[in-house]
């Protein structure tokens, strides 16, 4: 050991940042639909790594004062996003095709997937109960309303468990036939399963959740973003995750004509509201005397009731 480190210039003994809370969950599979998962199998960091990069940015002079829970939550409120990136996850995900397509459009991650032109591919499609099957929204064109009768998804069941078996018949003959696996895979459904290790740092994790999470995306894309922000991420990083529901999951944001509506309301009651949301293209009043909502005016009625207002119009 040389004189440097025993004196003060000894290096700082680092530990490394674990999160017992995840590691008694790395490896386990969180089953998602009827034959996906999603596990951990590596991270790095935790709630203090997030914390430790934003000291190295403010210097210790910010340290008093601040707990590092306050922290976090002061850099979640004013997206100062780069500590967050100082943490990293790695999945391994199962999913179905057409999950994973939208899965992949979120390019902040370093992906491998399964090469169905290099094995064959997984024996396995994401089929659907008779009370799954969903009709479509009658107001959101990218949506799904309630399930369908189930006599009908009853049907639709049975239709679907012969497809598929056709499917991967005509796949399997292709095969025997020598024909290589990746022309032979290219009528296989988007249902078949697929799966990938998907690694992405905290920030673009969370970007990930508030983008999946809520109601408007897919509800099969859904139920692996919940299994990831409440089973791992929860887990992980609870300061940042707690932080999150707070200031992104669960917060509304009022566009500048919103506030002046929602002013209008609390100053001047339902008729002043309807009359701002009139003159500021919320809401038309036709022709023929009838009184058309658009579409900022229902996402406006939306958001109401989490400020403990019921919507005038
Ligand atoms: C409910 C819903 C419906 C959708 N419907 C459709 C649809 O109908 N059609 C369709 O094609 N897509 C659709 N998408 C996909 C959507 O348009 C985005 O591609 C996807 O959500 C990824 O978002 P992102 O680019 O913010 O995320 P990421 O790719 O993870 O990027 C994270 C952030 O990094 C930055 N970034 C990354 N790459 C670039 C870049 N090249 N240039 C500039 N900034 C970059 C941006 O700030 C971005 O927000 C939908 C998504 C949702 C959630």
């Amino acid at each position: 050991m040389s004189e440097d480190d025993r004196g003060a210039n000894a290096p700082e003994p680092l530990l490394r940042a674990l999160s017992p809370a995840l590691d008694t969950v790395l490896g386990k599979k969180f089953k998602v639909l009827d034959d996906g998962f999603v596990r951990v199998v590596d991270y790095m960091g935790n709630d203090t790594s997030i914390v430790q990069a934003a000291r190295v940015s403010y210097g210790n002079g910010t340290k008093k004062g601040s707990d590092d829970t306050h922290l976090i939550r002061y850099l979640m409120r004013h997206r100062h996003s780069t500590p967050f990136e100082m943490c990293e996850i790695k999945l391994h995900v199962r999913a179905p095709m057409d999950v994973w397509r939208q899965w992949v459009r979120h390019r902040t991650a370093s992906v491998n997937e399964y090469s169905t032109r290099y094995s064959i591919a997984i024996n396995a499609a994401r089929e659907l109960s008779p009370d799954e099957w969903r009709v479509q929204s009658a107001t959101n064109r990218q949506g799904s309303g309630a399930a369908v009768d189930p006599t009908i998804g009853a049907t639709l069941s049975e239709e679907e468990k012969r497809f598929h078996a056709e499917a991967r018949a005509l796949y399997e003959r292709r095969l025997e036939a020598g024909i290589s696996r990746e022309i032979a895979r290219k009528d296989l459904p988007l249902s078949t399963y697929t799966e990938a290790y998907w690694k992405c740092n905290l920030r673009n994790l969370l970007h990930f959740l508030s983008l999946r999470m809520p109601g408007a995306a897919q509800y099969e894309i859904r139920e692996y973003a919940n299994v990831i922000g409440r089973e791992i991420v929860a887990r992980w990083v609870p300061a940042a995750w707690s932080a999150f529901e707070d200031y992104e999951l669960g917060a509304e944001t009022l566009s500048v004509a919103e506030q002046r509506i929602v002013a209008a309301f609390v100053k001047g009651g339902s008729s002043a509201a309807i009359e701002a949301a009139l003159a500021l293209g919320f809401l038309r009043d036709e022709k023929d005397g009838t009184r058309k909502i658009l579409r900022e005016g229902a996402e406006l009625a939306a958001k109401l009731p989490s400020l403990g207002l019921t919507c005038p119009w």
